[in-house]
């Protein structure tokens, strides 16, 4: 039986009522009068249902698909403006003992070489990151309960947090890791984890037990209620998502809007961020062999509506995706991406010899950050390495009621200049430099209060005679 509120997967992800949103939503696909009033709904503001939603999904007249593209932008424009969140991940361990069909790690995979970074390890990794210029992190790791342990995982951001390098500190450590119990939510809470990920992969329950045969990741139950216990443990910021390609992506889209209704309904914030990765091919891994991959007008259209249905809630491309697909879709809702990423286990502070390769998939966008970071702002986006709301408490609903009432605009724009101004005068190539330098002082202007436009050109001026606060 669908109930939002249920603390029962099955419950608000409910397979009858998914069922009943496609037939819903594919009756009234050409319903003209209806998704007009749907796009002058979504367009207060205050989202879509998954039924909404996914009528909106499913429109299939370009006039008014026209008019969703262009509401998602204005959208995005409104809550997050030009900036755009950057982040690398940090793969921990590829130790695993899933049997996931679909990822490299799978324990059958007996020629991956297994590696777990070391203390040490992840020093030297960290600092390589942090000559590149990142302020935030994406740990990562497989499922293993020998070797990576929650101890571990808690060593790892005690150690991150702790290396000073120049002028570097890593000042967000997200982790993405296995579901687990109320109580480790609660020890990485404690330690200063700033989103706990985890994708769903697949909301279809059939699906996810074939494609999760084995391990502890079986569990569909244990899996689909680890944000309600990391809710419990006191993780307020938690991101979800779905691996596009597994199962059909209409299934897909209606269920991640039922679990960020769930989560809204059941704890009053819905997720932190929207995670949209589509499968790619890896070490023994042909992502030819699954039949749901979804082509990129259809990615697009999925990051459009997700933008309209869920304002607030930040949304996540990393470089599973190519320049041009990143190029895209930005304006239609993205406000992170990762950068100069690996997903090897090691091999930020050097590359992996080629006989032992330890990648999760192929990163398609292999660009350095200074590249990345350029490119941005050639089209105008304002990179930012603010990591203030978290460093000031503004998390769960904190951030989300500072979102929804649009204040983010007055706090998070000035802070994007000046921390980009940072990467500007330590990190960046003197192109770069130049590139970021003029786009500041042009949106500079746009902060909309004068006594805060004055503090941040004072700033300014500090940083680039590098006399920082
Ligand atoms: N062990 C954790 C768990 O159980 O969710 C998480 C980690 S894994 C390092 C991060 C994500 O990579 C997975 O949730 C999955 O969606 C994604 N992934 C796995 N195989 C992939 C592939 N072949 N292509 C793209 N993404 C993949």
């Amino acid at each position: 039986m669908y109930d939002v509120n249920s603390k029962h997967a099955e419950d608000f992800i409910n397979h009858e009522e998914i069922l009943a949103t496609l037939a819903y939503a594919d009756e009234n696909k050409n319903n003209l009068p209806l998704i007009e009033s749907l796009i002058e709904k979504a367009a207060k503001r205050k989202g879509l249902s998954h039924r909404e939603a996914s009528v909106l999904l499913a429109c299939e007249d370009p006039d008014l698909n026209e008019k969703i593209f262009r509401l998602a932008e204005q959208i995005k424009k409104d809550f997050y403006g030009n900036r755009i969140v950057l982040f690398a991940p940090l793969y921990l361990s590829n130790y695993c003992i899933n049997g996931c069909t679909y990822c490299p790690y799978h324990l059958k995979n007996k020629h991956i070489p297994r590696k777990k970074l070391s203390q040490e390890d992840i020093k030297r990794e960290v600092i390589a990151l942090q000559d590149m210029g990142h302020k935030r992190l994406a740990l990562e790791a497989g499922e293993d309960p020998v070797h990576n342990t929650m101890d571990y995982y808690l060593d790892s951001i005690n150690t991150i947090y702790n290396i000073k390098h120049k002028n570097g500190a890593i000042r967000r450590v997200n982790i993405n890791i296995a579901a687990t119990t109320v109580d480790n939510y609660r020890l990485l809470k404690e330690a200063g984890i700033g989103t706990y990920i985890l994708f769903q992969e697949t909301y279809h329950k059939e699906s996810y037990l074939e494609l999760h045969p084995t391990g502890p990741k079986h569990d569909y139950d244990y899996h689909t209620e680890a944000m309600d216990r990391a809710m419990e443990g006191g993780v307020d910021d938690v991101g979800i998502g779905v691996l596009f390609g597994l199962d059909k992506f209409r299934y897909e889209f209606a269920g991640l809007l039922m679990h960020a209704e769930h989560l809204e309904a059941a704890f009053g914030v819905g997720p932190h961020t929207i995670s949209v990765p589509r499968l790619r091919n890896a070490d023994d891994i042909d992502a030819d062999a699954f039949t749901n991959g979804i082509d990129d007008d259809t990615f697009a259209k999925i990051v459009a509506c997700i933008r309209i249905a869920v304002p607030y809630t930040g949304m996540i491309i990393s470089t599973r995706e190519s320049q041009q697909v990143r190029e895209r879709v930005l304006h239609l809702g993205v406000s992170q991406i990762s950068g100069g990423s690996r997903t090897s286990v090691g091999g930020y502070c050097e590359p992996e010899p080629e006989d032992e390769k330890s990648e999760q998939f192929d990163v398609i966008d292999n660009r350095t950050l200074d590249e990345v970071v350029q490119w941005l702002m050639k089209m105008d986006y304002l990179p930012s390495f603010c990591t203030a709301c978290y460093r000031e408490g503004r998390t769960g609903d904190r951030f989300m009621s500072l979102c929804k009432s649009g204040q983010i605009q007055n706090c998070c724009h000035p802070n994007a200049l000046m921390t980009l101004e940072e990467y500007l005068m330590d990190y960046a190539s003197p192109e770069t430099k130049r590139i970021g330098d003029m786009l500041i002082d042009r949106e500079v202007l746009n902060v909309p209060n004068e006594k805060a436009r004055a503090v941040v050109l004072e700033n300014l001026k500090l940083i680039r005679e590098n006399n920082r606060r």
